[in-house]
């Protein structure tokens, strides 16, 4: 987290990104953070989002897909394969940190306007588990593959089977080890993830130990998709599934309201079918990110205590394009594309 919070600190710095964090920033009023996107002829400006500072350079391989009049589906699949493929990266695709038994095991979802959505959990070997989640979704009746069933599927549709340990994970994983004082309870668990994210872990390998790219879109056709992925929980039981991949959960979009994505401790997320909650809430008129805030207000509530150590984040995108974020702690970013701007990033706000 480190890493991310300089960068998050340099960007603001830059006048453009001022723009936006200024729009994130501006009153106290929870309106939605951007101006509608609808253009003067009736047509969508297409803009895309996505969780975290490395939702950047995710959202500009996106921006080639939608500034070509592309599919939103097809941007958010090609987005998130940047993290996914990228060996800085030590929370999404190759190069995660592993389960505690130091096997790497990828989840991810995507998810149409239409309700038409694919997805793989605990996925081992395949370097680009989201383009076999869009794979599930096409190709087979089913939502949701999981583990060996997924991999036999990949490899059955094509996709290569690879070593995703790189030798730096592999030796944070062994740092761990050393120390490893696993607690098979829930709140240990969760709370150790907090601290983390709070800069207090005691763990090896303290930063980046988990994060998620949610990514949302919206194209000029008008139509919203979403794409989730990421390696989940360092050091996790194996066989232990985060939000990521649950519809509903870590992504949810539907059409006529709006879409929305998760980060943060799967668990909690989970329990409180939070990107479909936050797109319900869209629907009864909230905006993107009151409807982010009154979702981790439900987290909070239910979590009174653990809350002060756990860290939530929820993004959103209304039809119109209007976008908002909300999350428990402070350092949640999210990174925001379109014609005006390729490159900004916005710190959410946060409860505490
Ligand atoms: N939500 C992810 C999970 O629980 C991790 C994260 O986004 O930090 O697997």
């Amino acid at each position: 987290m480190a890493d991310r919070r300089d960068f998050l600190k340099a960007s603001l710095l830059g006048a453009s990104a001022m723009a936006w964090a200024g729009q994130a920033m501006a009153g106290q009023t929870m309106a939605s953070t951007s101006a509608k996107t609808k253009q003067a002829g009736g047509a969508m400006k297409p803009r895309v989002i996505s969780t975290w500072d490395f939702g950047i350079a995710a959202n500009q391989a996106a921006w080639a897909v939608l500034s070509k009049n592309g599919h939103a589906l097809d941007a958010v699949e090609t987005g998130v394969q940047v993290p996914e493929a990228d060996l800085k990266n030590h929370s999404v695709g190759r190069a995660g940190y592993p389960d505690r038994d130091g096997r790497v095991t990828l989840d991810a979802s995507i998810m149409d306007a239409d309700g038409n959505c694919g997805a793989v959990a605990a996925l081992e070997h395949i370097a680009h588990p989201i383009q076999v989640a869009r794979r599930v979704m096409e190709r087979t009746p089913h939502v949701l593959l999981v583990g060996d069933g997924a991999l036999q599927f990949a490899q059955e549709q094509g996709f290569k089977k690879e070593e995703l340990l790189t030798p730096e994970s592999e030796q944070a994983w062994h740092e761990w080890l050393k120390t490893a004082h696993y607690q098979p309870s829930a709140n240990s668990e969760i709370l150790d993830y907090g601290r983390r994210d709070q800069g207090k872990g005691s763990l090896p390998g303290g930063k980046d130990n988990h994060d998620t790219i949610g990514m949302l879109a919206i194209d000029a056709q008008g139509r919203l998709a979403g794409a989730c992925t990421t390696s989940g929980m360092a050091w996790k039981l194996h066989g232990r599934v985060g939000d990521s991949p649950i519809i509903g959960a870590g992504l949810y979009v539907d059409g006529d309201v709006g879409a929305a994505t998760s980060t943060g401790v799967g668990e909690e997320v989970i329990r409180n079918a939070g990107s479909f909650l936050v797109v319900e809430l869209m629907r009864q008129g909230r905006s993107p990110q009151e409807a982010c805030r009154e979702a981790v207000m439900r987290i909070v509530k239910r979590r009174p205590h653990a809350s002060k150590d756990l860290q939530v984040g929820f993004l959103a995108m209304n039809r119109e394009g209007e976008i908002g974020a909300w999350a428990i702690q402070p350092g949640f970013s999210y990174a925001v594309c379109d014609a005006a701007k390729q490159d900004g990033l916005v710190p959410a706000r946060s409860v505490y």
